[in-house]
């Protein structure tokens, strides 16, 4: 793993056409110059929601000052000039994600909708009575219960790979699981509570070997990692534009074509449709089947534009950079007594999770709030891990390219002085 020194040269060597200064970077981002109760904020909340470039909220700010209007259905300036922009945003995320066609791409309202959207659809269509649907036992709320939904209503039943206590999947056991019963694997890529980076295309190469096809949930991926369905082999991809320095209420799922374009629609209305009549209604071709309604226009925009901020700096750059910075928080945070780390796995990105003897979650979170940093405190929609590391929450810091070390140090000090209250 490179330390941060070899990062920034490495960095500096790539800085022709990526460069890569944390304190320029930083300026794109208004809400970095915030204060919390008196001191300079510290956001270490980025697995949650990312704060905006500039570049995003112009984007925003554009679309519904210049060339508002509905899209698709106009023939209207502003309607063509709108569905341009909508269309555009979906071929760069499609770009983002390594799609072969922009008609893979279907605009959700975040990677929770992109993962329901597959279980009601594909799930109702192909899953029964008998059959089983695999997960991981570090997957987040949103990649757990739409299955278990879709087990309850079928009558299929919900398997689950199990982690070890570094919060690694046993992948012996994960592979033990793929039967021909299941019908669908679902797996997380980076693991929002204790930032496993899971091995996908092998795990998706196991599934594969048995006619499984994998949903990847790839919310915490997107913003840290160079994402390329293709090469990563799965058949779903899900990441929600809020968590990339983009918009809320946008993500995207990515469908290999040849199942999207077999699956039946989610939801009924406009756009979805090619005919309708009161005895039968013809569905229109992927993406459109699968985006019933007037879609989030302004916010897809947004994510395209975050796609470009996040591609001008570079994933790989990107990347390299949270790395260094995790080591130097990781051996930070762990070398104060009486602070646990829960999730050791050998590959992590960008998040620490931790608990502090004696003190709840909560507590840490608000005291650290009053020192202007933000963390967060609680189960962070994986219930399972912490049933699994007999916690019932912990503090987590989630990092993005726009932290620094110093940063981390504050968050070091923060902890100190928790430690003397609660001592
Ligand atoms: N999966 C993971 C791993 C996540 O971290 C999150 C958000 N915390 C989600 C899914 C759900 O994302 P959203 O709330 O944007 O739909």
């Amino acid at each position: 793993m490179p330390e941060l020194d070899e990062v920034k040269q490495a960095d500096s060597a790539s800085a022709a056409e990526h460069p890569f200064e944390v304190e320029r970077i930083r300026q794109d981002f208004p809400a970095l110059t915030l204060s919390v109760h008196g001191q300079p904020l510290v956001y270490l909340d980025n697995a949650a929601s990312t704060q905006k470039p500039v570049s995003v909220l112009d984007a925003v700010d554009r679309c519904y000052r210049e060339y508002y209007s509905n899209v698709h259905r106009g023939v209207h300036h502003l309607s063509q000039k709108a569905t341009d922009a909508y269309e555009e945003a979906r071929r760069k995320v499609q770009g983002f994600v390594g799609a072969s066609r922009a008609e893979e791409i279907v605009f959700v309202r975040g990677a929770t909708e992109g993962i329901n959207l597959v279980a009601s659809t594909f799930g109702r269509s192909r899953v029964k009575a008998g059959d089983e649907v695999l997960i991981t036992e570090m997957e987040h709320h949103s990649n757990i219960v739409p299955w278990q939904m879709l087990c309850e209503q079928t009558g299929a039943t919900l398997r689950v790979a199990p982690i070890d206590d570094r919060g690694e999947v046993i992948l012996e056991e994960y592979e033990k699981l793929l039967n021909d019963r299941t019908r669908i694997a679902a797996i997380v890529h980076i693991s929002n509570a204790l930032g496993t980076i899971n091995p996908v295309s092998r795990m998706v190469e196991m599934a594969h070997s048995r006619d499984v096809p994998v949903l990847v949930d790839g919310a915490q991926a997107a913003p840290h990692a160079l994402v390329d369905v293709e090469a990563l082999g799965c058949d779903f991809f899900v990441c929600s534009g809020h968590k990339m320095f983009g918009p809320t209420g946008i993500g995207a799922l990515y469908g290999r074509w040849d199942l999207l374009s077999t699956m039946p629609p989610y939801q009924g209305g406009g756009e979805m449709i090619r005919s309708v009549t009161f005895t039968k209604t013809e569905y229109a071709e992927p993406p459109a089947r699968f985006e019933a309604g007037t879609p989030n226009i302004a916010g897809a925009i947004g994510m395209g534009a975050a796609v470009d901020y996040l591609q001008g700096i570079g994933l790989e750059t990107i990347g390299r950079y949270e790395l260094g910075l995790l080591e130097y928080a990781t051996s930070a945070l762990s070398a104060i007594p009486g602070v646990r780390l829960i999730g050791t796995a050998a590959h992590r990105a960008s998040v620490v999770s931790f608990t502090i003897d004696g003190a709840h979650p909560h507590d840490v979170g608000t005291i650290l709030d009053r020192e202007g940093i933000a963390v967060r405190a609680g189960h962070h929609c994986a219930q399972p891990v912490m049933d699994h590391f007999g916690v019932p929450a912990t503090v987590r810091a989630s990092l993005a390219f726009y932290n620094q070390r110093q940063e981390i140090d504050r968050l070091v000090s923060g902890v100190e002085k928790v430690k003397e209250i609660f001592n």
